[in-house]
């Protein structure tokens, strides 16, 4: 039976999200209105892209109350970049927070103007290879609770984490052509959330 993915399709880097677990099997359909929410959903992907607007658009579409609701019910989420800012219940010196599903602090644009964007490889716990990394206006994860795992860092900084059903990192493994990560959440996250 296949597993059907929602992408959170507002804005930014959902065509991506959508090859790659396709290419691994998974149905794939779009979150764009309010309508596209009956659709049967095991699991939910919070692209990359630029958090303030995707947060204006959520709220302008009325679909941020009912998402907030399903993540903090369970829904497996894998968030990317600006999908991780949309999950941390803080911001560092920033007043907003969206969804707040997720108890992490994390600073926007947090690699400033000269290091923008670079790549790096690190490990990923449950992944048996070093993984190529692509950080673009990265957020950083500037703190985290007892209870969240962490589940790969570069230069000693955390860049991916997970608390219950939910997967966040600052990097953007959709555009790496290696389907490790997306393949590890289907396995680990939405398989046996399904089940339970
Ligand atoms: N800088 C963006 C933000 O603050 C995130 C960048 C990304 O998703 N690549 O929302």
């Amino acid at each position: 039976m296949s597993l059907h993915i929602a992408i959170l399709a507002l804005q930014g880097a959902f065509a991506e999200h959508r090859k790659m677990l396709e290419s691994l099997g998974a149905e794939v359909f779009e979150i764009r209105q309010k309508k596209d929410l009956t659709l049967k959903c095991d699991a939910l992907i919070l692209p990359g892209g630029e958090s303030t607007t995707q947060g204006k658009l959520l709220r302008e579409l009325e679909l941020f109350e009912p998402l907030k609701k399903r993540i903090a019910d369970g829904l497996p989420v894998l968030a990317t970049c600006a999908g991780t800012i949309l999950l941390a219940k803080q911001l560092a010196d920033d007043p907003v927070t969206h969804f707040a599903t997720m108890p992490i602090v994390v600073r926007r644009n947090a690699y400033g103007r000269q290091l923008s964007s670079f790549y790096a490889d690190s490990n990923f716990s449950g992944i048996d290879q070093n993984l190529p990394m692509p950080f673009i206006r990265a957020p950083q994860i500037v703190d985290y609770d007892a209870e969240v795992e962490l589940l790969a860092s570069v230069g000693q900084k955390p860049v991916a984490v997970r608390y219950g059903n939910q997967v966040a990192m600052t990097f953007h493994p959709e555009i790496t052509g290696n389907p490790a990560i997306h393949r590890c959440f289907l396995e680990k996250t939405v398989i046996p959330a399904r089940k339970s």
